[in-house]
């Protein structure tokens, strides 16, 4: 059998968060907006393509990016919006192969080499793909085609709008320039594309790998020629040194994985200014919580592992962990777990950001779902010791929580707090 080769696609969100903002509120378009708050501590998650032609880029510091524009708009991140939109992107793109790995909320690869398609074949697939996102979300995609994963992933890159200061009645003024939206790159034009792109372009060539590259006189893909591969090997060590000879090479057989479940789930928030008290770090922590319970009902999970995450205002991570004996998507019990967790940390605070996380995941059922709320139900047979009820009454309320936040949004629902009246339970 003559080896076909293989036919990647990948498809990536413009601006993802950004433009999700946009959709949201259109006011916003035409303006210079970053994501990434909610204080200007943070850095940028996304900005929009009018920003990015003041020179705002992706994980550059806030602050930085506003001495570059000060008229830059910062919003806060939403990540329940931009995973429900993200959604529904990948659940578009099953439709186009089933061999679809999703790489981070706004971006995938489809492997689509299963069936022969001539190359105006494989345009038209890809127009559909753009078309159908477009059309649905309302948020426009590039799309890249070529034989691997490296190449596809430049072609939609190249695809992209251009942003950049242009002159108009002799003022400076930022421009966007519409790009292709599809580029598709034949297999014998893998090495010429290549060429076109400065190293630091090529993914997973970050400012370390550049300055070491540099050092050794290697300021293009050519140059690499006549660098004996022997120092690359004593600079980089061989299994770095492969890595880079194939990815100045193209060579790249990475396989495109359809997702596995995900190992954890979990939510943080940056605070605009360091908190120290129990009470405010309480109510970030039922916020990340219900993102995380909401998120592990959504997927069908359960977690047996709760992890409370805060960096202090010193910059310094500390995470505690706590494994249970059952599994829950509950998010009163998570935040429960976590403010636990919290108070014997306090001290170190103030905190800079808070984070909790679910791991150790596993398939939900009415096995593994006891809840803490209600009456218990008297001690465990066997250890002697208090145990949780397992009560369909809460199974069915929990759930029912989730369905409404799912179809009307996270804040659908607002929990009353526990202490306005105790006896009421989980009461909306
Ligand atoms: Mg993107």
């Amino acid at each position: 059998m003559p080896k076909v080769s293989r036919q990647i696609v990948h498809v990536d969100m413009d601006c993802f968060f950004a433009s999700v903002e946009i959709l949201d509120n259109p006011e916003l378009m035409n303006l210079p907006i970053i994501v990434g708050g909610p204080s200007h501590r943070g850095v940028v998650a996304s900005c929009s393509y009018i920003a990015r032609a003041y020179g705002i880029r992706s994980a550059m510091p806030i602050s930085e990016a506003l001495s570059l524009c000060p008229t830059v708009r910062v919003l806060g991140v939403r990540h329940d919006r931009y995973r429900e939109i993200s959604q529904k992107v990948m659940s578009m793109l099953d439709n186009f192969s089933s061999t679809v790995q999703q790489v981070g909320l706004d971006e995938a690869y489809l492997d689509i080499s299963s069936s022969w398609r001539s190359s105006s074949a494989i345009l038209d697939l890809a127009g559909e793909i753009r078309d159908k996102i477009c059309r649905e979300t309302q948020i426009m995609c590039s799309v890249g085609i070529g034989s691997s994963k490296l190449i596809a992933k430049l072609a939609s890159k190249k695809a992209k709008p251009r942003a950049y200061m242009g002159i108009v009645s002799g003022s400076r003024v930022p421009v966007v320039q519409d790009g292709p939206g599809i580029v598709s790159i034949p297999r014998y034009m893998d090495a010429d594309f290549l060429r076109q792109h400065s190293i630091d372009e090529l993914p997973g060539i970050g400012p370390a790998t550049l300055r070491k590259l540099n050092d050794l006189g290697i300021r293009s893909i050519d140059d690499l020629n006549w660098v004996p591969h022997a120092s690359l090997k004593t600079r980089f060590g061989e299994n770095q040194a492969n890595r880079i000879l194939d990815l100045f090479n193209g060579v790249d057989d990475r396989a495109v994985v359809p997702n596995s479940a995900p190992k954890s789930i979990s939510s943080e928030e940056t605070f605009s200014q360091d908190l120290a008290q129990l009470s405010e770090l309480t109510k970030s922590i039922d916020g990340c919580s219900q993102s995380v319970a909401s998120r592990l009902y959504s997927s069908r999970t359960c977690a047996k592992t709760i992890t409370l995450k805060v960096k202090t205002s010193q910059f310094r991570d500390i995470e505690r962990s706590r494994t249970l004996d059952h599994r829950t998507f509950d998010a009163r019990e998570i935040a429960k777990i976590a403010v636990d967790l919290l108070k014997p940390v306090l001290p170190e605070g103030p905190f800079r950001l808070l984070g909790v996380s679910a791991s150790n995941l596993g398939e939900s059922g009415q096995n593994y779902l006891q809840f803490t709320f209600g009456p218990f139900d008297g001690p465990d047979h066997v250890s002697g010791r208090p145990r949780p009820p397992i009560s369909d009454r809460n199974d069915r309320l929990v759930s029912t929580l989730e369905e409404i936040r799912a179809k009307y949004g996270a804040r659908a629902l607002i929990r009353r707090h526990e202490s306005e009246d105790p006896t009421l339970g989980d009461v909306l």
